[in-house]
């Protein structure tokens, strides 16, 4: 039942989660440090990181869509 090889674990620390990205749907991995969130995708190499203390954008790459 495990046929990806990004499998989901339940028990995954707090600080990241698993998202649709925004970029081509795929998983996407979320990571929270501090007031840093930063998403980051392996499918199409999409990141994003903003910093929520001072709401703005410190780094974004939306590559794009191939399909
Ligand atoms: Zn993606």
């Amino acid at each position: 039942m495990n046929s990806s090889p990004y499998a989901r674990k339940s028990h995954q620390s707090s600080a990241s989660q698993t998202i649709f990205c925004p970029n081509c749907g795929g998983d996407a991995q979320r990571n929270y440090r501090s007031q840093i969130v930063r998403t980051e995708c392996v499918h199409c190499d999409y990141v994003m990181a903003f910093n929520l203390s001072t709401a703005t954008v410190l780094e974004a790459y939306h590559p794009g869509i191939m399909l």
